[in-house]
């Protein structure tokens, strides 16, 4: 058994190393003492939720955590050098298990749920089991909104009754997506986005300097995945189409042009964009207020107005709610964006 798994692990790709100590993770510092002053004392609740606007540290801090509970030598976070953490880090620790969106053999394409099954063979049937070496046995599964009904239920019954080596950590940007059920089993851990002075730091730790750094920390918005992942470079290219939608976006002779940008914009993730969009439009009607604003922005700001700006931020505000009656998101872009 040792012997497979060592051939397991030298066929995996190569990932990029996953820190497990705290040097270099930025901000949280109220959730960081919570989580440690309850690995001190090893009162920590074995079923946590994590909740907070995506990328911006939950999954990072969560895998510190769990390196934590299997660290050799933890002062009470991971030491980040003995075996166990250096697996960790490889993020080919055997009782550190991701229960996440998987690949639909048939299509090619990622799923955009957790099943039932997943969490049937991924959780149920390996929990009944000790850990292979660690002290715990750690599940991360995220996106936690993303699990079905039955997959909730399936959890459930683990998370009331754990083994005393069971630890869940359930990550979400959307926790309302959660059965009540599932929310009340858990200790709930809020994120929110990290101030800009930390942000600021991250960014240099990242290797961003000049003005690609100032891009990067305004597409980022408190969120510091972006920076070290190179995805605010995606959210600059997001800004750049929620622009030209709020400026172009009640021109008629625009929509051929616009309507795939929207399209484009509804295959990503709903919350990030809604929360991107709404950003932009805060950052558009504070320029009408006589803020300051890239040229861009300030354009789409003057084509709209207050009144308009207004509308669309009415408009994208109810669209979560209609997202859980699983209104199509392209519908809910074009009328937040190209609807008078
Ligand atoms: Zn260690």
């Amino acid at each position: 058994m040792a012997r497979k798994r060592r051939d397991e692990e030298e066929s995996l790709p190569e990932i990029p190393p996953r820190p497990v100590t705290l040097a270099g993770f930025a901000g949280h510092a109220r959730q960081v003492a919570l989580l440690g002053r309850a690995l001190s004392r090893s009162v920590l609740n074995p079923s946590l939720l994590f909740s907070g606007p995506p990328s911006v540290g939950k999954a990072a801090l969560a895998w510190r955590l769990a390196a934590a509970l299997q660290c050799v030598a933890p002062a009470p976070w991971a030491c980040g050098a003995c075996p166990s953490c250096r697996k960790a880090v490889r993020g080919s620790h055997p009782d550190i298990r991701t229960v996440t969106l998987e690949t639909n053999a048939d299509t090619g394409k990622l799923r955009k749920e957790i099943l039932v099954d997943q969490v049937r063979e991924r959780v149920v049937a390996p929990l009944a089991l000790p850990p292979y070496e660690g002290r715990r046995l750690v599940f991360l599964v995220e996106p936690a909104e993303a699990l079905r009904t039955e997959a909730q239920n399936a959890l459930l019954k683990s998370l009331e009754e754990p083994p005393a080596y069971g630890q869940f950590i359930l990550l979400t940007s959307n926790p309302a997506g959660l059965l009540p059920t599932v929310r009340s089993r858990c200790q709930h851990v809020t994120f929110g986005p990290v101030p800009p002075g930390e942000m600021r730091r991250a960014a240099e730790a990242a290797g961003l300097r000049g003005e690609e750094a100032e891009s990067a920390l305004a597409c980022a918005a408190g969120a510091p995945g972006l920076l070290f992942s190179g995805a605010w470079r995606e959210a600059l290219s997001r800004r750049e189409t929620l622009a030209a939608l709020l400026e172009h976006g009640l021109a008629a002779s625009r929509y051929a042009d616009l309507a795939p940008r929207v399209e484009a914009l509804a295959q990503e993730p709903p919350a990030a964009v809604l929360a991107e969009s709404l950003r932009v439009v805060a950052e558009a009607q504070r320029f009408l207020a006589g803020g300051a604003a890239a040229e861009p922005l300030a354009r789409a700001a003057r084509a709209r107005g207050q009144e308009g700006l207004r509308r669309v931020a009415d408009r994208l505000s109810e669209a979560p709610a209609h997202l859980v009656r699983n209104v199509n998101p392209r519908l809910l872009f074009e009328r937040a964006f190209l609807v008078p």
